[in-house]
Parts: structure tokens; sequence; C-alpha cells
């Protein structure tokens, strides 16, 4: 078996990321969701140990100083980081795994090198739309709406370091091209479900 591959994908807040990637994981087999810890406080309706571990801001220092993060990063004043073992055994399992962060988490992954991973970007189709779906959740203060609106520009700027842009303006569209996306990189020459490289393949006549 072969081990499964990292798909990380990075949008502004209000992009339609959540949407997204729900349609995506109900498509597509064999695909996992990390779960990140965070000090952010629970959303109505968000599960602690299924939307994100919710720690402390303590507790999460002392995970860094314990090395347990693959990355972790401030992202609109919380914290947020992938744990090693969030994904190391369902990578072992050979399950793909997504990774829901922010621009800076992935440009750590990126300089690390490793592991090698496949790097999304999610844009709204313009900022006006993205601000009418961040007040249109109804979940955020106005305050906390409005950091969010001032990072998007930021984070907007780093989609040309992405492999893929995948513009979110009709939900089904964006799903679908998703998919594709993770379809096509899972039948890369080099990813056989084999674990054979191409060239070692010989086709009997
Ligand atoms: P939200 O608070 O809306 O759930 O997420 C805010 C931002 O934090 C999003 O851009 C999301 O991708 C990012 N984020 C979530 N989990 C992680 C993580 O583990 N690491 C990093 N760097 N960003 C994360």
């Amino acid at each position: 078996m072969t081990a499964g591959r990292l798909f990380v994908i990075s949008a502004p807040s209000g992009a339609g990321k959540t949407t997204l990637l729900k349609r995506v994981m109900a498509d597509v087999t064999g695909l996992v969701f990390s779960i990140s810890h965070t000090t952010r406080e629970p959303r109505p309706g968000e599960r602690d140990g299924v939307d994100y571990h919710f720690v402390s801001r303590a507790e999460f220092l002392e995970m860094i100083d314990k090395e347990l993060f693959l990355e972790y990063a401030e992202v609109h004043e919380n914290l947020y980081g992938t744990s090693i073992d969030a994904i190391g055994a369902q990578l072992l399992d050979g399950l793909d795994v997504i990774l829901d962060i922010d621009v800076q988490g992935a440009a750590i992954l990126r300089a690390k090198g490793q592991p090698e991973a496949t790097y999304i970007f999610v844009s709204p189709p313009n900022l006006t739309e993205l601000e009418r779906r961040l007040r249109g959740r109804g979940t955020e203060s106005e305050e906390t709406v409005r950091v969010r609106l001032k990072n998007a520009a930021t984070e907007m700027n780093a989609a040309g370091a992405y492999e893929y842009l995948i513009i979110n303006e009709v939900v089904a569209e964006a799903a679908n091209l998703l998919s594709s996306v993770i379809l096509a990189e899972r039948a890369r020459a080099h990813r056989l479900p084999s674990g054979k490289p191409i060239s070692k393949i010989v086709i009997n006549s």
C-alpha cells in the first residue's frame, strides 16, 4: 500500500471553503479531514474533536514547546495548528488527508518541503461577495468580520504560490473542480496505487 497524500487547502474566511469541503468529502472516497487545534471559541454547532480540538492558549503553547505541531500560526488573533498526530496514522493507512490551513501554515509546509503535498487555493469571485458571505454567516461579531476582511486582501495575494486556484462562484461547479483536482493528483504516474513507478510497468500484449 502507498502512503496517503496531503492536500493543503487555503482560502480567505468566507470564501465558502467549508461548504466545498463537505461536498468533496461526500463525493470522493478515501479522503479524511485533519482536525486542527485552535484557541478560538467554538461557534454555535461546532463540536470539540470534530470541527477542531478546542484548547486554551496555555495548552496550545505547551504543545508548541513539546514540538507536537507539524505547523501552526496565529490567524485572526487566535492560534491554529496541525498536530503530527492529526495526520500521521491516516497517511500511513493510505488515506489522503485534507489540511484546511491558512496561507502562513501552507508557507511553513512548503518551506519544510516535507511531506509532499498538493497546494490548492479557494478564492471568492471578488471581495464584495466575500464580505456579503462573511456577514451572511451571522456567526461573527462586527469586529471579527472587520479583522477577517482586512486579512482577506493579504491572503488573496498569496494565491499565486498555490498549484491550483478554484474560484468559488457556483458551489456545485467549484466542488466538482476540487474533486477533479484530487482525483487527477491521485492518478499521477508516480503515485500508482501499486506504488510502482510507471517505468516498471510492463504491458503484456
Ligand atoms: P476559522 O476560525 O474560520 O475556522 O478558521 C480561520 C482560519 O484558520 C482559516 O483560514 C483556516 O484555514 C485556518 N486554520 C484552521 N486550522 C488551521 C491550522 O491547523 N493551521 C493553520 N495554519 N491555519 C488553520
